[in-house]
């Protein structure tokens, strides 16, 4: 994993790495104490490939529930966190969802956070989270009208795109051309950057450029 191997008590301060579909279950599992299944296994999966251990995933959603005793989590939730590093049952060591099985399986129901924002959000929410993200009225108008045409992925890349520019105080052109740094180093990294595939292409993308 790109960040080394990952403490529970370092996934919060990690948010920022994260894609809204990652961001949103963090926020809605600190809201409620608790996400569903679908939830905790996209999730789960995605901070298993950013570098959670399993001991440390144990640790991260005992606390994450925190309404529940101990024991009441090791007999309704420690088997599954278990099952998903292929401890348990048929031992399938499972690996992270790509953006393209979250955006076409299991559509959220009401009260689930799992799924792609730019999928299954609807536009108003769209927008409302591009606003609390400083995304501005023009991008996320662009990023809307992609995600009308159904191109998710592309409305994902464009976020990306935007909002890492402006954490590192740069126009979007020098984020994508590598100018800084005459061309070399993380940002021109991001040139190569066609279209996001996968929650944790993001994460790790955005570490490297960030921390770099
Ligand atoms: Fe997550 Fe992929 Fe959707 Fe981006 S496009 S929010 S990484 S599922």
């Amino acid at each position: 994993a790109i960040a080394g191997e990952i403490q529970a008590q370092d996934v919060d301060t990690l948010k920022v790495h994260m894609p809204l579909c990652m961001e949103h279950l963090h926020n809605e599992l600190r809201r409620e104490k608790h996400i569903r299944h679908f939830g905790r296994m996209q999730y789960g999966l995605f901070l298993k490939g950013i570098g959670l251990s399993l001991e440390q995933a144990l640790i991260f959603w005992q606390i994450a529930f925190e309404k529940l005793k101990p024991d009441e989590f090791n007999k309704q939730y420690a088997y599954n966190v278990r099952h998903s590093y292929g401890m348990e049952g048929k031992r399938t060591d499972y690996t992270p969802y790509s953006c393209r099985y979250i955006i076409q399986n299991n559509a959220p129901g009401p009260g689930d956070h799992h799924g792609c924002p730019f999928r299954h959000f609807s536009a108003p929410n769209l927008r409302a989270t591009m606003a609390s993200h400083q995304v501005d009225d023009f991008d996320t108008e662009d990023i809307l009208s992609l995600v009308q045409n159904r191109h998710y992925q592309i409305a994902c890349t464009r976020y990306y795109e935007v909002t890492r520019a402006k954490m590192l105080d740069i126009s979007t052109e020098n984020l994508k051309g590598g100018a800084m740094n005459g061309g070399q180093g993380n940002a021109g990294m991001v040139a190569s950057l066609e279209s996001i595939e996968h929650p944790n292409q993001f994460f790790e993308q955005s570490y490297l450029l960030l921390k770099g």
